[in-house]
């Protein structure tokens, strides 16, 4: 979305100026268009935001710490048939190593790869395949009959050792499945015939080559089609958005193959890594939206430091129930006792639930109604704190309201009646509210839709801000007690 505004900016917009304006006026021109499309707002993930808000939210990534050429290390470890997973590719290691954890070395400037122990000894040096392809790559030193035979996707290479090399020389070698007559059929692995070459008589290393491969990684036409179907399902799976499994595409295939999991257990899988990163990233899009000013969460709320605070009622509150009938809850309290943690756990609560919130304060809001209503974008303002499952209105009487946002403020709060749940936190008693607003009808008509259906949270305990100096006031005076007896 930044970079579509960013070509809106550059591409659409200079065409509109017109020939005779000077720079600094071209200049004050696009900062007007940058900060109007900064406010502008778009749905991302089922939220409006802003591009200003989601920009703030996802800065640019630090800069690596290694200069480039970078190394890039990947931990792996070997598969039963003696393959090690990169990049959408299998590549080999030599037989006898299964389970074993190895790294997967390779400098971004390199056409080679090496796969090393923890020892820090390179048991394999191969060509890299493009990535992604779905190749099994193998070399000289670690091909195997047993591992030609057990993998599908294997490109069958020359012998595993000299001494496998010789023995191949007078013994009938598995068909290599680079011919071009057709996969190999369940009789295939025991023919006699070479292994470096096809019935037609080119080199198998020659063809591959002639087709565009990468030299060094032999393909069948079996697995070119495995691996063009591979392409296509994550191709499929990137045009539809789900990026997710598309990643992760390759990594569920080498478990489904090594885990020996059904077709339906493997889209299983694959599906919920994809539903799992979509309901990560819409919790991160509705907490984003929610602007909560602490991360805190009920279990950060100490009961026993409250005593007037009911537990079970604040825990009952908390299962968000009270927002199925759109009701409401007060927080009414002096100040340090906590309203503002409740309020923010249960508003945390509610995010976690899959709804929408919003956290403001009482000035806040009336600022930003004043605002839009200088800038004739008053129903939209409205429709914004409408919109919200939950609204949370901090802090109302710790600043007085001007005229206008009391009145913004029942506004909100009646086009939010029976339709939505507010939770206000106020240091001002339910009786003073009159005199808080400086309009007694105005209080009157917002006290009766707000308690119409609510649950009042009376907080009267000691402020936990003072409760550190409380406790030092105590011990020097204990102190004194003790030195005048
Ligand atoms: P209020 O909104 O009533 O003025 P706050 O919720 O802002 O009070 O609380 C003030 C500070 O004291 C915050 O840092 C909050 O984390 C802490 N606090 C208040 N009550 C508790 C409590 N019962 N347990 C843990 N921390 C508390
Ligand atoms: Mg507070």
């Amino acid at each position: 979305m930044v970079e579509k505004a960013n070509h809106i900016a550059a591409q659409r917009w200079w065409r509109t100026v017109p020939d005779h304006l000077s720079v600094e006026q071209a200049q004050s021109g696009v900062d007007k268009l940058a900060a109007r499309m900064d406010e502008r707002r778009r749905t991302v993930d089922g939220i409006k935001v802003t591009i200003g808000q989601l920009a703030a939210g996802e800065p640019l990534l630090e800069l690596p710490v290694r200069p480039f050429p970078a190394e890039l290390e990947v931990q792996r470890a070997v598969s039963p048939q003696a393959l090690v997973s990169f990049d959408g590719n299998l590549y080999s290691v030599p037989p006898g190593m299964p389970g074993v954890q190895v790294t997967v070395r390779h400098r971004l400037d390199e056409d080679y790869l090496h796969i090393v122990t923890a020892g820090r000894a390179v048991i394999a040096r191969h060509r890299r395949a493009a990535p992604g392809s779905g190749l099994t790559v193998r070399d000289p030193g670690t091909s195997s009959p047993w591992n030609a035979r057990s993998s599908p996707r294997s490109a069958t290479g020359p012998p595993a050792s000299r001494k496998s090399a010789a023995r191949s020389r007078t013994r009938p070698r598995p068909r290599p499945t680079g011919c071009e007559d057709g996969p190999p059929g369940p009789g295939d692995a025991g023919r006699d015939r070479p292994v470096h070459l096809c019935r037609r008589g080119r080199p198998a290393a020659d063809r591959t080559r002639s087709q565009g491969e990468t030299p060094g990684v032999s393909t069948s036409p079996t697995q070119m089609s495995e691996a063009r179907r591979f392409q296509q399902l994550r191709s499929h799976l990137s045009y539809l958005k789900l990026n997710d499994a598309a990643e992760a595409l390759n990594r569920v295939c080498d478990q489904a193959r090594t885990e020996g999991l059904s077709l339906t257990a493997a889209l299983e899988r694959l599906l919920e890594i994809e539903v799992d990163a979509t309901e990560a990233r819409r919790l991160a899009a509705r907490l984003r939206f929610a602007c909560l000013p602490e991360p805190w969460t009920l279990n950060d709320f100490d009961f026993a430091a409250q005593p007037g605070v009911d537990e079970k009622l604040i825990r009952d509150l908390a299962t968000m129930r009270f927002m199925d009938d759109a009701s409401n809850v007060l927080f009414v309290g002096p100040p340090g006792v906590g309203k503002t943690m409740l309020a923010n756990a249960l508003a945390r609560a509610a995010v976690d639930g899959g709804n929408r919130v919003y956290f403001t304060t009482a000035a806040e809001l009336a600022a930003k109604c004043h605002k839009a209503a200088l800038e004739g974008r008053w129903r939209t303002c409205m429709n914004f704190f409408a919109g919200p499952k939950l609204l949370v209105i901090d802090e109302l009487g710790y600043l007085p309201l001007p005229e206008d946002g009391a009145s913004a403020l029942f506004q909100v709060i009646n086009q939010r009646y029976l339709k939505s749940s507010t939770i206000l936190t106020t240091n001002v008693g339910i009786a003073d509210w009159a005199g808080a607003f400086g309009d007694a009808t105005v209080a009157a008509a917002m006290l009766d839709r707000l308690l119409h259906r609510a649950t009042v949270v009376g907080i009267d305990g000691p402020s936990y801000r003072l409760r550190g100096h409380q406790n030092h006031a105590d011990t020097l005076r204990q102190g004194v007690n003790a030195r005048v007896s």
